[in-house]
């Protein structure tokens, strides 16, 4: 799959080059290959070039695929990024290492009791609604004081940050602003003492724009996999 490996390649270095221009150190930021919709051969392939960390959005798809590659359980890191229904937290919670769309204390409540006590606290993003947000998910900024707040304090969590997804804008100028809302309200967190080091934010056409506000983990599907197509 040389597409594959070449995309890989150009969003490492459209991360490095937004990095060098922000002053931060590449290496800071953790790239999230997004591979919902795309087959468990494709992660294999994008784990042959070197990628580690991968994000699927559907329950059932994930599992399908997390268990096809169970051989490489060790070395993957999963990311729930997608929407989450309460009747669906269990798999979730035992086949994860993150999710980053924690949208209300009730789903936290329910991975943090589902979470299997023979593995590491489940890490987890509150998932919020900033300004321009394409979907009506996530805690509005004046909740999220407090939801963050409630989240940290349960104990199969590890509260790590905060994931916003913003509604596509044109100018690089245009994207930041959001990010930037979302970084505002992480460094509030942290000041009210949450331990908290991850924003998660920035996909395929604003990784830029989010790298500039402190992203340190983007959310890449299209620029790796290609376009994806839901008509199955
Ligand atoms: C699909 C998805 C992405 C990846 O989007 P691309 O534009 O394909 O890079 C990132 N984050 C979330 C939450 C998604 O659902």
């Amino acid at each position: 799959m040389p597409d594959l490996i070449h995309n890989l390649e150009a969003v490492q270095q459209r991360i490095a080059l937004a990095a060098q221009v922000a002053g931060r150190d590449a290496r800071s930021i953790t790239l999230l290959a997004v591979s919902k919709t795309f087959p468990a051969e494709d992660v294999r392939a994008a784990y042959a070039a070197g990628q580690r960390a991968f994000g699927e959005n559907y329950v059932q798809e994930a599992i399908t695929k997390v268990t096809a590659l169970a051989d490489l359980r060790a070395a993957l890191e999963w990311h729930f990024i997608g929407p989450l229904q309460s009747n669906k937290t269990r798999p979730v919670a035992e086949n994860f290492d993150w999710v980053h769309s924690v949208d209300r204390l009730k789903i936290a409540q329910r991975l943090s009791e589902q979470r299997p006590d023979n593995l590491p606290p489940l890490n987890v993003c509150l998932q919020v609604n900033v300004s321009g947000e394409a979907s009506k998910s996530g805690v509005s900024i004046p909740e999220a004081v407090e939801v963050a707040q409630e989240i940290a304090a349960l104990p199969k969590l590890n509260l790590r940050g905060l994931m916003a997804i913003p509604e596509p804008a044109g100018s690089v100028e245009e994207q930041r602003a959001p990010h930037r809302q979302l970084r505002e309200l992480f460094e509030r967190l942290r000041n009210d003492g949450l331990e908290l080091d991850t924003l998660s934010m920035g996909m395929s056409s604003d990784l830029e724009a989010a790298v500039l506000e402190g992203a340190t983990i983007v959310r890449v599907g299209t620029a790796i996999f290609g376009a994806r197509d839901y008509s199955n």
